[in-house]
């Protein structure tokens, strides 16, 4: 049974998340409102299911609606902001793209200069040149392929490569609702044969660790993964980073191998900061280079952070994915555009994401 302090603890949740966001802005004023992307496009996108792809229209929108409310800032000025011991709490905006799809050069940049806005574009290393398949990528494939198959075509194949499992949902647990996240997400259509939720579900939640088994699965099902990559070259190129950042855009780096940090040894986890920072900064020629954690930073220790920066003078801001949350001079929290949740505008995202305890200033913060 609910309790009447639950009760009036979700009362007050809804009414937070009403509160409009001209109140917020004047309660709870921010240094700067970052935002996080991946992909702008008006074509249909066969390599993500993992999140959902905006087109041009809404992204468009979305540009609007922050236009009419808030000033833009660039990285340049984020940095000195940050530096600065008086911070300014202008609710500035950052905008910033994470994963470096190809569409960044394409869509996102050209937008964006038509707009005069500026962008951090976070790129995974080792995708660079298109040289390999993102796991992300090779789930969103085998989906793809999966869900024009007969059903006793999949569970054959799954048998042959001991996925049987995953096309039986684990014992006890309820089998996965086609409007949950991910599967929410994927919009994989009223057809599906609910058979295969469990299946997808994996497919879209799958781990580092499983790579190499997607890897099988894909080629299985009779997708060669090299020829996809050269037809539709998903990533950005050495050439189109170079051209991004001559057109005045600032490139990050996204890791090399988009990995969980919190789940790899100490060492590792230095190493896919430090060499993608690097691998960006010889590409770009940018003195620094700012890094965005892949999927997010929460539980990575700041000092350890701090020291990397010290340590390693081209290691430029960090930024993160856990909304306004409050953090350290050299972490920059952004909040995901794509609509991830029921939240079908920028307005109620934005609402919702200063209704949160953690975007509230600490006292005795700057
Ligand atoms: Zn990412």
């Amino acid at each position: 049974m609910i309790s009447l302090a639950q009760s009036a603890h979700k009362f007050a949740r809804q009414i937070l998340h009403i509160a409009p966001v001209m109140l917020w802005r004047k309660l709870v004023p921010k240094t700067e409102l970052g935002f996080c992307y991946h992909i702008v496009s008006d074509c249909p996108v066969p390599h993500i299911k993992h999140y959902r792809v905006l087109n041009t229209a809404t992204f468009e929108s979305d540009l609007d609606y922050l236009h009419g409310r808030f000033e833009f800032i660039t990285y340049g000025q984020l940095v000195q902001r940050r530096a600065s011991t008086n911070r300014i709490r202008d609710n500035s905006v950052i905008l910033t793209f994470d994963d470096g799809f190809a569409e960044c050069a394409t869509v996102v940049a050209p937008l964006l200069r038509r707009h005069g806005l500026s962008c951090v574009f976070f790129v995974i290393t080792n995708l660079i040149d298109n040289q390999v398949i993102f796991r992300e990528s090779a789930a969103s494939l085998c989906i793809e392929a999966i869900v024009q198959m007969p059903f006793e075509q999949v569970e054959s194949i799954a048998a042959e490569l001991a996925l049987g499992t995953r096309l039986r949902p684990t014992p006890g647990a309820a089998l996965p609702e086609p409007t949950t996240l991910p599967l929410e997400v994927a919009d994989l259509g009223p057809e599906l044969d609910p058979r295969l939720l469990p299946l997808l579900h994996w497919l879209l939640q799958l781990s580092a660790s499983e790579e190499g088994l997607v890897g099988r699965l894909l080629a299985r099902l009779g997708v060669d993964s090299r020829s996809y990559l050269q037809k539709a070259q998903p990533y950005l190129t050495t050439e189109q980073i170079r051209q991004l950042h001559a057109d005045g855009f600032v490139i990050g780096a996204h890791s090399c191998s988009h990995r969980r940090l919190q789940d790899l040894p100490r060492a590792d986890a230095e190493h896919e900061i430090v060499e993608s920072c690097r691998i960006i900064r010889n590409i770009t020629g940018q003195t620094t280079v700012p890094f965005a954690f892949p999927y997010f930073g929460g539980g990575l220790d700041r000092s350890w952070l701090a020291q990397l920066r010290e340590q390693h003078d081209f290691i430029g801001l960090f930024f993160d994915t856990d909304g306004l949350r409050e953090d350290e001079p050299f972490v920059v929290q952004r909040i995901f555009g794509e609509r991830f949740s029921r939240d079908r505008t920028l307005d109620a995202i934005l609402r919702r994401a200063w209704a949160r305890r953690s975007a509230w200033p600490r006292r005795g913060r700057p």
